[in-house]
This record gives C-alpha cells, sequence and structure tokens, in this order.
C-alpha cells in the first residue's frame, strides 16, 4: 500500500515537474479555462484575426493572452473559434468542470 502511495506520488511529481518545464501559459477568462501552447505555437494569428481582445502577440510573434484579469468581459464564441481556427491546436479551452470543450 506506501509502496503504491510513493509510485502515485512520484508520478504525479513528474507531471508536474512536467508541467512547470512547459511553455503553457493558462488563464481563466471570462469563467473558462484557456491554455496556450506556446512552443506548439506557430505565429499564423488566425486566434488573433478571431479574438483580438484576447490573443496578441508578444515580441517573438508567439500568442499571449491580452486579457489580464479574469472577470473582464468577452466574447465566448469569438473565444471557442479562435481556439478551433488554430491550425497546430496550441490553444485548449476547458469549461468549469475540467470538461474540454475546444478544440
Ligand atoms: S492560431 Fe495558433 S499558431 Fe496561430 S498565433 Fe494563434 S496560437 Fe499561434
Amino acid at each position: 500500500m506506501i509502496n503504491q502511495m510513493l509510485r502515485e506520488g512520484k508520478r504525479q511529481r513528474s507531471e508536474v515537474e512536467a508541467w512547470l518545464l512547459s511553455n503553457v501559459d493558462e488563464q481563466v477568462v471570462g469563467g473558462l479555462t484557456v491554455r496556450i501552447d506556446r512552443d506548439l505555437c506557430v505565429g499564423f494569428g488566425d486566434c488573433i484575426d478571431l479574438a483580438e481582445d484576447i490573443f496578441e502577440f508578444d515580441e517573438n510573434d508567439i500568442a499571449v493572452f491580452k486579457v489580464k484579469t479574469a472577470s473582464e468581459e468577452i466574447d465566448q464564441e469569438a473565444l471557442l473559434e479562435a481556439c478551433r481556427s488554430c491550425p497546430v491546436d496550441a490553444i485548449v479551452v476547458l469549461d468549469g468542470e475540467g470538461e474540454q470543450v475546444a478544440p
């Protein structure tokens, strides 16, 4: 039992370490959790064209969040459309229950 708990703890720790080492930005936007995998982003800009209030380019032409607070009003449909438009699936949207709603 203890060995199983130790194995599980090790697995969870390595998942957390992998997340910390990844280049993923996460922010709650309009009640939805949005993740941008900045290592996947290739800077096509489709998300910015469709949701310019939410995303913008950083100085390296990689997508970042433009909105700064979770309470900001956003166009949820535009956000979901922007996520679905990403050609490399660099943006993921989760609902309040943690279920992936896009792409
Ligand atoms: S649509 Fe995808 S690849 Fe293009 S800028 Fe946005 S996140 Fe990056």
